[in-house]
């Protein structure tokens, strides 16, 4: 297949790095890989364009000049700007919700009224448009405080906090960020869910739903979750502690009321259903929708599909899960850990000199992924953003993968990164 994958993160190299290993694992020909705009890793795999992701029309040229079997669109921020529907329009294949249907991203207040209309179990919310409604609502739910910028922002758009003026000043500065044609700001405040998060990403063709692998990611910034959120500090898969049954769960009562709701509201959505789950002690709670698989849990989910990730995201895109056979999944264990540039996730320092990468691959079930890279004039790798790289690795059981991400991270030399170290160590030694 001809495939043009559109993004510049890491999980889009994951993406494009499991379309790449198709044919190595099976021997069959090569993919003719393209990348717009992709990043010095994603160019070692596929041509790289440089155009914008969010140019639906410059992508669908694009699509339609390369003859592309198959476009792929890796971020939220195409997917909300109708990237998709311009691909589609132009009568290629596409993997992604369509705009109206990526609200279910875009919007929290959206999600929410989907949930509802679906019967999905989610945490009770206020929709607030005013500081003195947030007021009420902190108070009404009580301390740990979730508030929550409506629209997209990145995984950053959260506080949990135990202050209620740190609450209160995180729902002002939500309210005084301009939206662009999104009109007027709006202030998600909802319930606190304890208990231990899952990100499960369902495919879905706009009718029926295929689950992949469970993974859980660690947001926080520093080691014992400490620190800011971010977009992601590692994940791992499999998860030993999961009940089992949970994705079973999760598909009967949300996944598939959420895609039959969308599709009854005349919105289907067809693309990655990214539900992130909190398992409370009064039962499984949805926290959050994304409409795109999401990073750092992409690159340990895939890493460890053994189905070629390109025939079952065709299906998907061409409405023909129903009968895709059954994903087959490696028994390894997976575990990525991020190197972030110096600052992140505040002030970013960019510029930095990477070396190492080639010796970390050197490692037993070692790959390195980039994201936040850029080669400068001499063709140096250079630090280009707040997640530089993500390492990834596989083991027969979490223990082993973790020994070596770390030996992996510890190749990679880049002044002033940081990491977690405690990336699936809780459930590395609960495994064992
Ligand atoms: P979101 O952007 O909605 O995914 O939220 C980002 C992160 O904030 C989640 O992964 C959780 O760690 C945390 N979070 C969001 N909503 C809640 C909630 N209702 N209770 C506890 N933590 C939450």
């Amino acid at each position: 297949m001809k495939i043009l994958v559109i993004g510049s993160g890491a999980r889009e190299h994951a993406i494009v790095h499991s379309f790449a290993q198709e044919s190595v694992a099976s021997g069959a020909e090569a993919h003719e890989l393209h990348a717009a705009p992709g990043n010095p890793g994603i160019g070692e795999l596929a041509t790289l364009h440089a155009i914008s992701a969010v140019d639906g029309e410059a992508v669908a040229a694009l699509a339609v000049e390369l003859g592309a079997d198959l476009v792929v669109i890796g971020p939220e921020a195409p997917l909300v700007a109708g990237v998709a529907d311009a691909v589609r329009a132009a009568g290629i294949d596409c993997f992604g919700p369509s705009a109206e249907a990526a609200a279910l991203e875009g919007s929290k207040a959206f999600a929410k009224d989907v949930m509802a209309a679906a019967s999905v179990p989610t945490a009770l919310a206020h929709v607030c448009t005013d500081i003195d409604q947030v007021a009420d609502a902190l108070d009404a739910f009580g301390a740990p405080y979730v508030v929550k910028d409506d629209g997209l922002a990145a995984g950053k758009g959260v506080v949990v906090t135990d202050d209620r003026q740190e609450a209160l000043e995180h729902a002002q500065a939500c309210f005084a960020t301009p939206r662009p044609g999104a009109g007027d700001p709006v202030v998600v405040i909802e319930e606190y869910l304890d208990g231990p998060e899952v990100s499960l990403f369902c495919l879905s063709d706009g009718t029926s739903v295929v689950p992949l692998a469970p993974a859980q990611d660690f947001k926080r910034a520093f080691d014992g979750d400490a620190g800011p959120n971010t977009g992601g500090m590692g994940a791992y898969s499999p998860l030993p502690w999961a009940p089992a049954g949970l994705t079973e769960e999760v598909v009967t009562r949300v996944a598939q009321p959420t895609i039959d709701e969308m599709a009854r509201r005349g919105t289907p959505f067809a693309g990655v259903l990214y539900v992130g789950l909190a398992l409370t002690s009064r039962g499984t709670r949805v926290v959050e929708f994304n409409a795109r698989f999401g990073d750092p849990e992409t690159q340990v989910v895939l890493s460890r599909l053994v189905t070629p990730l390109s025939a079952v995201l065709r299906a998907a895109a061409r409405g023909e899960l129903a009968d895709f056979p059954r994903l087959r999944w490696s028994d390894d264990a997976a575990v990525t850990v991020v190197v972030a540039a110096n600052g992140y996730p505040a002030a970013v320092r960019s510029g930095d000199p990477i070396t190492g990468v080639a010796d970390a691959e050197a490692i037993e079930g070692v790959h390195v992924l980039h994201a936040g890279t850029a080669l400068d004039d001499e063709d140096v790798l250079r630090s280009a953003g707040g997640r530089v790289l993500s390492v990834v690795a596989r083991g027969e059981d979490l223990q082993e993968a973790r020994r070596r991400v770390y030996a992996g991270v510890d190749k990679i030399v880049l002044p002033g990164s940081h990491h977690r170290t405690d990336i699936a160590e809780k459930a590395a030694r609960e495994q064992r």
